[in-house]
């Protein structure tokens, strides 16, 4: 963590949870102060004007990279900012293996939510074959460069990236402090060299297995500004000790 940059946790509640939770959730953050911690909490589409936000920031799991119209089952920017998101997450694996989504349409998307105003959380990260045939950097700047021609290096100061390794993704097999630090370097060495500034200010996530017990170690990395949080942002007190520890 640098004092630099805005800590931030978000909780991606992928296809769990309902209005009881939402409203738990919604009590449990209210009135909690987490020096200058910025949580956003991401729920499934219908729950979206369920959560109080003055307790948490919202953000959505998906997007159209259509603008409205004739898309039967997308939800567009728009009525995303209607619902009260402020954020947006882009390109999650899961997206990408369950929906085939390309990092071609991870840019297009990115690139939608930016022009309207969302801030797109971008996910990216390899699978553990990748990691073990050395292939890690090829495969995490293909899913960088996607992005960038897309949308060029300077609209990244808009962007969160969320760095997932998909090996650690609701395994319990959290990458190590050092691995985690690895990436997150090059991940920022990368936008250094495309542009000083925006790499010195954007926050990286790390997601896959954060929990309360783990989140401190996680997060004390120079280049963790924080993490996206799966399982563990479902439970109420175990999502506000992890965000205690950014
Ligand atoms: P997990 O999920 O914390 O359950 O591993 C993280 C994510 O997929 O965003």
């Amino acid at each position: 963590m640098n004092t630099l940059r805005r800590p931030v946790v978000a909780g991606n509640w992928k296809m769990n949870g309902n209005k009881a939770l939402a409203s738990e959730m919604s009590q449990a953050f209210d009135n909690q102060h987490f020096n200058n911690v910025e949580v956003i909490v991401c729920p499934p589409f219908p729950l979206l004007t369920q959560l109080s936000k003055e307790s948490v920031k919202v953000g959505a799991q998906n997007i159209s990279k259509f603008d409205s119209g004739a898309h039967t089952g997308e939800v567009s920017a728009d009525i995303l900012k209607d619902a009260g998101c402020e954020y947006v997450i882009v390109g999650h694996s899961e997206r990408r293996v369950d929906n085939f989504e390309s990092n071609g349409l991870v840019a297009d998307k990115v690139d939608i939510a930016l022009k309207n105003g969302l801030h797109p959380i971008l996910c990216i990260g390899e699978p553990e074959d990748v990691r073990d045939a050395g292939d890690l950097f090829d495969f995490l700047s293909a899913q960088l460069n996607a992005v960038v021609s897309k949308v060029g290096i300077d609209a990244f100061a808009q962007l969160t990236i969320a760095y997932e390794p998909i090996w650690a993704i609701g395994t319990g097999k959290t990458a190590s402090p050092e691995q985690a630090q690895e990436v997150h370097g090059f991940i920022r060495d990368f936008l250094a060299t495309r542009n000083k500034e925006v790499a010195q200010k954007i926050r990286i996530l790390y997601g896959g297995s954060v929990k309360a017990d783990n989140a401190t170690e996680l997060f004390s990395q120079p280049d963790v500004d924080g993490g996206l949080i799966g399982g563990a942002s479902l439970d109420p007190q175990s999502f506000i000790s992890i965000c205690r520890s950014a």
